[in-house]
């Protein structure tokens, strides 16, 4: 069965979409543990992310790198932090969150933000990678 991802790379799944590729798509996290918390996912539906072969591996990796560049310049934060945990969705995916502190990639604190607010960090965050 499709994953939750693939049915967003489908487009039968809506999502708040800052960018997108050939191969990627990166959007933003729906529980995010701080504002512009992003999801980067290779289309190619690969449970787990280190089962990527090297070649996509490292394509992904240079996506999160464009999409993180643009992310910082968006959001207030001194740094993106990645992280890969994979528990949840089983289609390979990298966690990109803007962070000043520590405290700012503990995954215990997920919040759930106003449409309106998602809607206007997304339109923020996929400028600033453009412009990349
Ligand atoms: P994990 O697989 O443990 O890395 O966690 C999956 C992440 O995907 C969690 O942080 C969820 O909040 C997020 N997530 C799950 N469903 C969606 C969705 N439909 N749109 C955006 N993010 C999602």
């Amino acid at each position: 069965m499709a994953t939750i991802f693939t049915k967003i790379i489908e487009g039968e799944i809506p999502c708040y979409k800052v960018a997108e590729d050939e191969r990627h798509i990166a959007f933003l996290d729906i529980n995010p543990v701080a504002p512009g918390h992003t999801l980067v996912v290779p289309k190619h539906e690969v449970s787990y992310l280190f089962d990527l072969d090297d070649e996509e591996y490292v394509a992904l990796e240079l996506f999160a790198k464009k999409v993180a560049k643009g992310l910082r310049k968006a959001m207030p934060c001194k740094r993106i932090g990645e992280t890969v945990i994979g528990l949840e969705v089983p289609h390979a995916h990298i966690h990109l969150i803007p962070i000043t502190t520590e405290a700012d990639m503990d995954f215990r604190h997920k919040q759930q933000l106003p449409g309106e607010e998602m809607a206007s960090i997304c339109a923020r965050i996929k400028e600033a990678i453009e412009a990349e």
